[in-house]
């Protein structure tokens, strides 16, 4: 595991480490991954992942698990939203 950088390479922002909600899409599947270790910028917010935390959401999966909680995502089109 990588150590934690001080500085954002987006921005410039000090890190800090931090834990965080993620939602990835993975092989078609919507997942919401929480309390996810990351560096989050000061500045513009963005949190960067290390390899094994991705790697590990990956393996999450491709193993039958039961998810700690379910939730429901409203999907709308915006082609939908200006013809109305
Ligand atoms: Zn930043």
């Amino acid at each position: 595991m990588s150590k934690a950088k001080a500085v954002c390479a987006s921005c410039g922002g000090r890190l800090g480490a931090r834990r965080v909600t993620i939602d990835r899409r993975i092989r078609g599947k919507l997942v919401e991954f929480d309390d996810v270790p990351a560096n989050v910028c000061g500045d513009c917010g963005h949190a960067w992942l290390d390899g094994d935390v991705l790697e590990a959401m990956d393996a999450s999966l491709l193993k039958p698990s039961r998810p700690r909680r379910v939730i429901r995502v409203p999907a709308i089109s915006l082609a939908h939203l200006r013809a109305a």
